[in-house]
């Protein structure tokens, strides 16, 4: 490929809105172009190493014995209503109706399309197991769309659902499926670890998350020594209850705190440190408003909070329903007098009584003690693991780092074909129904959160099997005929082994063309100035490690080759 004829414009700043490294360096190296709020285009050298990861993904699923499809991203609306998640999927589900006012909608995900399909083609047990794939454009209006591809709107998603007769082949399924997910991202060239994650809004019975190990993640995993990994939502938080003694604890005592709000605040206020404090949050779920406790050095984790209670979302309550709960404002909430049932995390059963709101403005309570003064619905892990905390399985203190979820995988049972009735006969000729999962990669999140990993300050560092080219051919002088010949006979040469060559044929100061290259990352780099042709020897850069050699120019072509394929 000659750059001349790429369609492609480098550009020398960030733009103003990007925030990680990534988003910064796909727009510059024209990998990407903005149409609006979360919607981009893939341009050529962008989509190329997509198209890269998109193979590596196809061929990982098809070793798996998964089948491809193509499903479409228009979806019916009776179809979400037959899931229950017509309603409760919240506003990242984008709705529209068509000519004759019927509900549709673009689809985030495909479990009730992709179940639809299997109960109307799958009669027998015979036509089980099967796993179904697609790499495919998905829809998502989330609320703050950021970081370029990583967390946009409209997306591409490889998405797999695997059907099979009972819970001991759905696990199988499941497995091969997470063995083939860490051959693909290592194939990828990514840093990543398979963690326990929460099952979400997809739901079903267990899950594990893919995560790229970089400080930009969004999400935060908790991981142990002994091998141990969840992403700090799911991560359970065990605590050895030493219940304290509470005979001598004072009464209940109501006390005027004027513009005493955070945390902080209060803590000053009572001269007491923020683990004598409880939080009282209100959360609205689709099973009704509750409250929930914790201490005031711990977070609420609203993804437990949702499992307590058995709901599809819980999410902190209005201001209006914050005033329904407490008849305050938000900011005055506590346990005692609070109009809607009150969780509190374990982690409170430690202290003997602790400070919260009254549930009106500008006042708190002290000395609250559950089960005196007020009555606690109940006892749970409501709270967010933090460092430090002992790990679940061997209570050696966890750490906690930052990753990129690029995959995730679920093992859903029967929910969907429940609902949609997917079924099949068994040998005895009796209904049963199908265990599913789902499985779902973002393959331009993948491609961010390896350049997430791998960059310096002049550019991107591809990995070889995901670099848009695999070598740029960097001749110093296109005037001069020699050079360009040379050029153009490793460039063939190269290109016949199948190897991919960019070659740099641009009239441009040298120092144009080492900053494009490096800034587009090319893995290896062969630059010909006529000086070194006359000695006749190349010289050969790697992208990743700086290294730099002169090599004869009989022996190009055998070298590069060779790194090359040695890399894929
Ligand atoms: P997140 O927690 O990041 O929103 P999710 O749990 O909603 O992700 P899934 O529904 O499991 O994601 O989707 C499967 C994969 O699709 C994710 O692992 C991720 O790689 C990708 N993905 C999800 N949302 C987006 C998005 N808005 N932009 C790009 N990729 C996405
Ligand atoms: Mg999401």
């Amino acid at each position: 490929m000659e750059y001349s004829k790429l369609f492609i414009t480098t550009l020398r700043e960030d733009p103003a809105e990007a925030e990680v490294i990534s988003h910064k360096l796909m727009f510059r190296a024209g990998l990407i172009r903005k149409l609006a709020a979360g919607i981009y285009t893939y341009m050529p050298a962008g989509l190329r190493s997509l198209r890269k990861i998109e193979k590596i993904i196809r061929e990982g699923m098809n070793n798996a014995g998964a089948q491809e499809v193509l499903m479409p991203a228009v979806q019916p609306a009776e179809l979400w209503e037959e899931s229950g998640r017509w309603d409760y999927y919240g506003k990242e589900l984008l709705r529209f109706k068509d000519r004759h006012g019927r509900d549709y909608c673009m689809g985030p995900t495909h479990e009730e399309v992709i179940t639809d399909l299997v109960r109307r083609e799958v009669r027998s047990y015979r036509q089980l197991p099967a796993n179904l794939y697609q790499i495919q454009t998905k829809f998502r209006d989330e609320i703050r769309p950021r970081f370029g591809v990583m967390r946009s709107r409209e997306f591409i998603m490889k998405d797999a659902y695997s059907f099979d007769t009972d819970n001991a082949g759905a696990e199988e399924s499941y497995g091969k499926m997470k063995e083939a997910y860490n051959s693909i991202f290592r194939r990828c060239g990514l840093k990543f670890v398979a963690v326990e994650a929460d099952s979400g809004a997809i739901g079903g019975s267990f899950s594990h998350e893919f995560m790229v190990l970089a400080l930009s993640g969004e999400d935060e995993i908790a991981a142990c020594e002994c091998g141990y990994g969840a992403n700090v939502e799911k991560a359970e938080v065990t605590h050895d209850h030493v219940e304290p003694d509470r005979s001598c604890t004072p009464g209940l005592q109501l006390c005027d705190t004027p513009d005493v709000r955070t945390i902080e605040e209060v803590a000053d206020f009572f001269q007491a440190a923020p683990h004598e404090l409880a939080k009282t949050l209100v959360f609205t779920t689709d099973k009704g408003v509750i409250a929930v406790c914790v201490r005031g050095d711990h977070e609420a984790n609203p993804a437990k909070v949702k499992n307590l209670v058995g709901a599809n979302i819980a999410e902190l309550a209005s201001e209006e329903d914050v005033r329904r709960a407490t008849g305050a404002p938000t900011g005055f909430a506590g346990p005692v007098g609070i109009k809607v049932p009150v969780y509190l995390d374990r982690a409170l059963r430690c202290t003997a009584s602790f400070i919260s709101g009254a549930n009106k403005a500008d006042v708190h309570y002290r000395n609250i003690v559950p089960g005196r003064d007020f009555e606690p619905a109940g006892w749970a892990d409501l709270r967010f693991i933090k460092a430090g905390d002992p790990c679940p399985r061997c209570k050696t203190p966890v750490t906690v780092a930052r990753g990129i979820e690029v995959g995730h995988i679920f093992k859903l049972g029967t929910k969907y074909s429940e609902k949609l009735g997917a079924v099949y006969l068994d040998a005895e000729g009796k209904e049963q129904n199908i265990v599913m999962g789902c499985y779902g990669i973002g393959v331009g999140r993948t491609l961010a959160s390896s350049i997430e990993q791998n960059n310096d300050e002049n550019g991107i560092i591809w990995p070889v099997p995901i670099a848009p080219w695999e070598v740029i051919i960097l001749p110093l002088q296109v005037k001069d005929e020699e050079t360009m010949a040379e050029a153009r006979r490793i460039e063939s040469k190269l290109e016949k082994l199948g190897v991919e060559v960019l070659l740099d044929d641009r009239d441009e100061r040298p120092g144009v063309k080492f900053k494009d290259a490096d800034l587009l990352g090319i893995p290896l780099r062969i630059t010909l100035g006529s000086r070194g042709l006359k000695e006749g020897l190349a010289e050969v850069k790697e992208r990743a490690t700086g290294i730099e050699s002169k090599v004869g120019l009989a022996d190009i072509v055998p070298t590069a080759f060779q790194w090359v394929t040695e890399r894929r």
